[in-house]
């Protein structure tokens, strides 16, 4: 791959934050990763017209890479903190991993397609992002790595699962996306004791759904 990030790119990035800013994003450290990381990169050649424009957009085999304003709102909720252990289901193109490594967390992302997988651990060494990332099943977690003091789930959920509130620790928090195919509710999950859960909404999303544990296409 050509690793080609220009003037052009980055005064197209700076609009875009500028952008995402005007929508009502306060936290300067994410406005800061999205203006640094090179959107376009995580994004086939062919549509680099669109790589900067506030929207999701098709990765292959089905999947959208998030639109940015949506990392936004989702990495704003989550907050991360310098060297907390976040934990993100849907590693997609990565291009959340690589914000939320921007801000200093530790990210551990969890996808269920092989080649998203594959695309997505070549693609981030060579741009230097060092997420640890594993082909698998979001619906699990990551039990050998928990507790985590931040849970983020990029693909829309039919319901909070279990083995993912358990895998936080007391005092973190979960962003994750519930509803159906026709939309979901962002909601904040903070685990306030051993078993002990407050849930706040904000706003309405749409993102592909988080899929069962079924044999991978
Ligand atoms: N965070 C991504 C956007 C991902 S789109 C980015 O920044 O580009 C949602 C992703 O979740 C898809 O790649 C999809 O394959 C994955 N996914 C869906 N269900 C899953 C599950 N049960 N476990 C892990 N990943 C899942």
């Amino acid at each position: 791959m050509m690793i080609q990030d220009n003037y052009r790119h980055k005064g197209l990035r700076k609009k875009l934050a500028d952008g995402i800013r005007a929508k009502g994003i306060r936290n300067e450290e994410v406005l800061a990763a999205i203006e640094k990381i090179p959107r376009h990169l995580f994004l086939d050649p062919a549509f680099l017209e669109f790589a900067y424009q506030d929207q999701a957009f098709p990765i292959g085999s089905g999947q959208t890479i998030s639109q940015p304003y949506t990392v936004a709102v989702q990495t704003e909720l989550l907050d991360p903190q310098p060297r907390q252990k976040i934990l993100e289901i849907g590693t997609g193109s990565g291009y959340q991993a690589c914000v939320l490594l921007e801000m200093g967390a530790k990210v551990f992302s969890v996808e269920r397609q092989r080649n998203l997988y594959n695309k997505a651990k070549k693609f981030l060494t060579e741009l230097k992002y060092r997420p640890k990332l594993f082909f698998g099943d979001g619906y699990k977690g990551l039990p050998t790595f928990a507790p985590f003091d931040g849970i983020i789930i990029t693909a829309g959920a039919p319901f909070i699962p279990e083995a993912l509130k358990e895998q936080l620790k007391i005092g973190g928090k979960m962003i994750i996306p519930i509803g159906g195919e026709s939309g979901q509710v962002m909601k904040v999950v903070l685990k306030t004791a051993e078993n002990k859960f407050e849930i706040s909404e904000h706003g309405g999303f749409s993102f592909v759904p988080m899929l069962e544990d079924k044999a991978n296409d």
